[in-house]
């Protein structure tokens, strides 16, 4: 069946299959579904993406559909972006483990690592030096103990350690 397709498109095209399809792929570096298109738009026969794909592998044009893949996506032709799941910060920060508070604190000597206030004079709070937002993890490195007025901003400009 497929063959058939295949042989219907040589003589139509009056070339070899496989050149043809070689061609498209590695001159006009069209991805497979494209090729597949072309070859619609110009025989009118339908020849899957996969079987283009199944092709190049047997000519051992491309070694792995993954490779293909990959190499598609290096060409800009294929985009995950809108895959891309967006992680809430809130749900991060919710993430910080009592232990790990208990360690950042512990680590800092239940001081703000900015002002040196304790918990007696302000209410002492677990920062990411790195914010969230802006990738950040919970790792204790990323961790700092803060006064609640430096974390809200005041001061923090000044007294940032380099
Ligand atoms: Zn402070």
């Amino acid at each position: 069946m497929r063959l058939n397709k295949m042989k219907s498109i040589s003589a139509l095209l009056n070339h070899p299959f496989d050149d043809i399809i070689k061609g498209l792929y590695l001159n006009k570096t069209l991805a497979s579904q494209e090729i597949s298109d072309e070859l619609f738009r110009k025989t009118k026969i339908l020849i899957t993406s996969r079987s283009i794909q199944r092709r190049l592998k047997q000519m051992g044009i491309i070694r792995s559909f993954s490779q293909a893949f990959n190499l598609s996506i290096k060409k800009g032709r294929k985009s995950y972006e809108h895959l891309r799941k967006t992680v809430k910060s809130s749900s991060l920060r919710k993430g910080i483990a009592p232990k790990l508070r208990f360690q950042v604190f512990h680590r800092d000597g239940y001081r703000c690592v900015l002002c040196g206030k304790t918990a007696q004079d302000d209410l002492l709070v677990i920062d990411h030096i790195k914010p969230v937002a802006g990738g950040g993890t919970n790792d204790e490195k990323n961790l700092r103990t803060l006064c609640r007025e430096c974390n809200s901003g005041k001061g923090k400009v000044l007294l940032e350690p380099v």
